[in-house]
This record gives C-alpha cells, sequence and structure tokens, in this order.
C-alpha cells in the first residue's frame, strides 16, 4: 500500500452532449440502420452508453454509392489545396472539441483519461494536420509524377484506439483525394460518430466520408462491396488473412496492419531508471491493448533479478481503476471476451510453467479488469512468448550476447516493432539493424508521430501508415498505372 494516498479526481462527463441513439453516417446524415441496432456500454460500469444502429448490407451499398456519388461529383473536382482546407478544419475542430472526445474516448473504451486527453486526441489533430498539409503537395511525395487518387476507400479499424485509427485512415485517404467509407469496431463507435458531427460542423461535402457501425458482418460486407477500389484494415492476423483471401484478383488495393509480438530489448549498459519507465509504457500503456506493445521483455542475464525487481515495485504503484480519473494508470480492459481471452492465455503461460507475478491491487466490482502480470522465465516455445495477449501482460526472457538478442527478437511470427536499451548508440544501431521488425525505438517506447511511417513484417501485414509513405498507400502512382 503507499503511503500518500489519491483523492479521486474524476473528470466530468457533463461536458458530453450524447444522443440516446445514433444512426449510420451516409452521405452527410445520420440515417436509420436496417439491421438491429446493438447497445455500447461502457467497460469500467458495464453500464450502456447509447444505442447505435447497425448496417446490414443494403446500408453498405448506401454508403458506397454516397462515397462514390461524392466522389465522382466534388471531392475529385477539388484541387489539393481545397481538400487540404478542409483538413485543417477538421484538425482545428478536433483540438476544439478535445476534452469532450478524450471523455468519450475513455467512457466508450475503458483507456485512462490521462491517456486519451494526452496522448489519442492530441495525436488525432496531428494527423489531420499532417496530412492537411500534403493534399496540395503530392507531385512531390517522392511517389512519381502527378499520383492519382485510387476512388472510394473502405476502412475497418479495431477498438483499441478508436478515434486514432480512425484519424489514421481518414486523413491520407481525404489528403490523397478519396472518399471514404469506414467501420469502427462494434465496442467502440461512440468518438467516430461524434467525429461525424464534427464533419457536419466542417460541413464537408455530403458523401466524402460516410462512418457505417455494426460488428464484423458489416466489416465484411463493406471490404467485399465490388464498388470499393482500396481496403485498409487494421485488426487481427485471422481477420487480415480472410480479407486478404476475399480480395486477392479484385484489383482493389489492400494495406493491413495487423498484430505484434515485440521484443523490448534491455542490455546491461543501458539507463536502468529510464528503462524501467520504458518497459511499463511498452506494456502496460493502454492496459496493453497496443498491436506495436513491448510484450516480450528481453533482458541481459546479469541484470534480469535487478530488472525484474525494480520493475515489480514499479508496477505496485500503478492505480487500477476508473478510466475518467485522471489518477488513474491502468483503464477497464475493453471486453469481456477479450478480458477472457487474456485470462485464459495467462493460464496457460502458468500452466506451462513460467513464473506468474501479479500487482496487488483492488478490483472494482463491476466492469472488465485484469491487474497488471508478469509471467518470468518464460521458455520461447511457450504460447505467451508467441501469441498476443493483448492485455496488461508482459514476458520476461533473458539472453547473454546481442546475437542472442537479436535471434529472440527475431523468433516470431511477427515483426511490427523493437525497443532497444542501451547507452551505445552504435550497439544501438547494429542491432536495430538485425531486427525484422517495422519500427523499433531506440531507449524510449511506444512514441507516434504522423511524419513516421508504421507498419509490420510477416504475419504483421504490409503496407504503411504515416509519412509520406500512408500516401502510397492511397495513390496510382507511375508504378501502378
Ligand atoms: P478484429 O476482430 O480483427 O477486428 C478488427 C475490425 O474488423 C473490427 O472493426 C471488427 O468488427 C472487424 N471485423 C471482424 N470480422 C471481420 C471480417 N470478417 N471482415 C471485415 N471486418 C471484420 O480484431 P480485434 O479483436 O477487434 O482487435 C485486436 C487485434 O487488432 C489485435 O490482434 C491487434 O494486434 C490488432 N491491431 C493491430 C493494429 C496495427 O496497427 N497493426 C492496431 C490495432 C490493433 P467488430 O469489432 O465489430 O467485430
Ligand atoms: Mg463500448
Amino acid at each position: 500500500m503507499s503511503f500518500l494516498e489519491y483523492a479521486p479526481a474524476p473528470e466530468s462527463t457533463a461536458i458530453l452532449n450524447l444522443k440516446d441513439s445514433y444512426g449510420l453516417f451516409i452521405n452527410g446524415d445520420f440515417v436509420p440502420g436496417h439491421g438491429t441496432p446493438f447497445e455500447t456500454i461502457s467497460p469500467a460500469t458495464e453500464k450502456r452508453i447509447a444505442t447505435i444502429a447497425n448496417a446490414n448490407e443494403k446500408d453498405v451499398d448506401a454508403a458506397v454509392a454516397a462515397a462514390r456519388r461524392a466522389y465522382e461529383k466534388t471531392w475529385s473536382k477539388l484541387s489539393g489545396a481545397d481538400r487540404g482546407k478542409y483538413l485543417f478544419r477538421i484538425a482545428r475542430l478536433v483540438q476544439e472539441r478535445a476534452r469532450e472526445l478524450a471523455v468519450a474516448e475513455s467512457l466508450d473504451n475503458g483507456k485512462p483519461i490521462k491517456e486519451s486527453r494526452d496522448v489519442d486526441i492530441p495525436l488525432v489533430a496531428a494527423w489531420f494536420f499532417y496530412y492537411a498539409g500534403w493534399a496540395d503537395k503530392l507531385d512531390y511525395a517522392g511517389l512519381g509524377a502527378a499520383p492519382r487518387a485510387l476512388g472510394v476507400a473502405a476502412q475497418v479499424i479495431p477498438w483499441n484506439f478508436p478515434l486514432l485509427m480512425l484519424a489514421w485512415k481518414i486523413a491520407p485517404a481525404l489528403a490523397a483525394g478519396n472518399t471514404v467509407v469506414l467501420k469502427p469496431a462494434e465496442t467502440t463507435p461512440l468518438s467516430a460518430l461524434l467525429f461525424a458531427e464534427i464533419l457536419q460542423q466542417a460541413e464537408l461535402p455530403a458523401g466524402v466520408v460516410n462512418i457505417i457501425t455494426g460488428a464484423g458482418d458489416t466489416g465484411q460486407a463493406l471490404v467485399q462491396h465490388p464498388d470499393v477500389n482500396k481496403v485498409a484494415f487494421t485488426g487481427s492476423t485471422s481477420v487480415g488473412r480472410a480479407i486478404a483471401k476475399s480480395t486477392a484478383g479484385s484489383g482493389k488495393k489492400l494495406t493491413l496492419e495487423l498484430g505484434g509480438k515485440a521484443a523490448n530489448i534491455v542490455f546491461d549498459d543501458a539507463p536502468i531508471d529510464q528503462a524501467i519507465e520504458g518497459i511499463v509504457n511498452g506494456i502496460f500503456f493502454n492496459q496493453g491493448h497496443v498491436c506495436c506493445a513491448g510484450s516480450r521483455l528481453l533482458v541481459q542475464e546479469n541484470i534480469h533479478d535487478e530488472v525484474v525487481d525494480r520493475l515489480k515495485q514499479r508496477l505496485s504503484t500503478l492505480r487500477l481503476g476508473d478510466p475518467l480519473d485522471k489518477n488513474t494508470d491502468i483503464g477497464a480492459i475493453n471486453s469481456r471476451e477479450q478480458l477472457d481471452r487474456i485470462r485464459e492465455l495467462s493460464d496457460i503461460g502458468e500452466a506451462e510453467g513460467a513464473e506468474r507475478w501479479t500487482a496487488e491491487c483492488a478490483i472494482p466490482e463491476n466492469g472488465f479488469w485484469f491487474a497488471p502480470t508478469i509471467f518470468d522465465n518464460v521458455s520461447t516455445s511457450s504460447r505467451i512468448a508467441r501469441e498476443e495477449v493483448f492485455g496488461p501482460v508482459l514476458s520476461v526472457l533473458s539472453f547473454r550476447t546481442p546475437a542472442e538478442a537479436i535471434a529472440k527478437a527475431n523468433n516470431t511470427p511477427y515483426g511490427l516493432s523493437a525497443g532497444i536499451w542501451s547507452d551505445k548508440g552504435s550497439k544501438i544501431l547494429a542491432v536495430a539493424d538485425q531486427l525484422k521488425a517495422g519500427v523499433i525505438w531506440a531507449n524510449t517506447f511506444n512514441r507516434f508521430d504522423p511524419a513516421s511511417p508504421f507498419g509490420g513484417y510477416k504475419e504483421s501485414g504490409y503496407g504503411r501508415e504515416g509519412g509520406r509513405h500512408g500516401l502510397a498507400a492511397y495513390l496510382k502512382t507511375g508504378i501502378d498505372a
């Protein structure tokens, strides 16, 4: 128990002006869906937030038709500078309504308000500002002369960073001149619907962005729709694989951002205090619901005991609870299904012989929670070392030499990200050069910037989001033509 207790500091929900039910956002208006509506709940209380329309095939058709019309009649007729003006306007409105968006995100998703307020929403605005700047400079993006838009983009996103994933998808698509139909995840539709209101406020021409809510079936109908030119998906490897199969030979351009099992490598010459913070940020940020999370700690054998002890001390100070409390470090797990999966994989880890340690903390009565957990002495063949837990669970492995660290880090079907902690720049560069991972952080972890491309190798998917590379996914360039 800590000696100085914190008084509750809840962020008020009074700033939210939510409707009791939300329709689908098609052609600039909210319209009823033809599927059976569903409820979105707060995972911290299991209380209903709002009723959400469910798009069936007919609605998907209407949304794609609206996007097609908008592409042909308005969006493709605008200059890049004019498209940029809309994107700048959206970015500014996101900033103006930042507090409201942060509260809505924490309520619907369960993530701590300090993360949605200080990380998610500022990055959403940054993504729109960044791509707004590219809209009139596509000829200078290094993608060949006069790159052209693809047409209608179908975008499907997961629940872990609902509004940020929306921004990663919509900002480059619009900057490049495409129109969009986007489906948010079933458990986190709220911030996308508030974003639709922002689009109305920004007077974005009708149909340029359509947001349709629903579950996996809606996503499937959208990506399989014959009139879309581009599919962008972020989510699990299994669904990504199914989408790759179903779009093969259709002529649709495809990008997949899938899972990960990142190694966070700590050498014995690392600044240990910073490394401890980096390990915590790497795996306990957003309850570990992060595709690029540093879920495998590879620590050099001679500092293993010290690092694990200090990590346990640090984790004992993390506060788990109300996502809307400004002191909360660990919020709620997004859904009961995800909680069940984390529990199942953790039990398997224990059964396979790893040593389980869990931070002591009071678990609220309602809602979905999982206390920060470490598995020590994990073998490379163990399922918790190979599969994505997507929760606040760290697997600790050790190594003796840089060569062994590299071999263990690359021993995974994934390849999204990695971290290296060392005092020696030359060692960092030499190791980074041999890691098969799309993003490598040195003496930091989980840092994002719109100018920096993000994406994976192997089962982590293909294509890049962010930076100029992110534009390429939404353009027909000389090479494709
Ligand atoms: P998921 O089941 O793959 O869902 C992702 C999205 O796809 C959701 O909107 C989902 O709808 C929809 N969907 C489900 N089945 C579909 C189908 N057959 N066709 C088209 N769309 C379909 O993944 P999740 O469990 O929500 O998210 C966790 C996973 O996403 C993790 O594995 C994580 O690593 C990965 N992820 C990767 C990145 C990255 O950038 N690489 C980022 C975030 C998450 P419903 O939610 O409504 O079912
Ligand atoms: Mg929810």
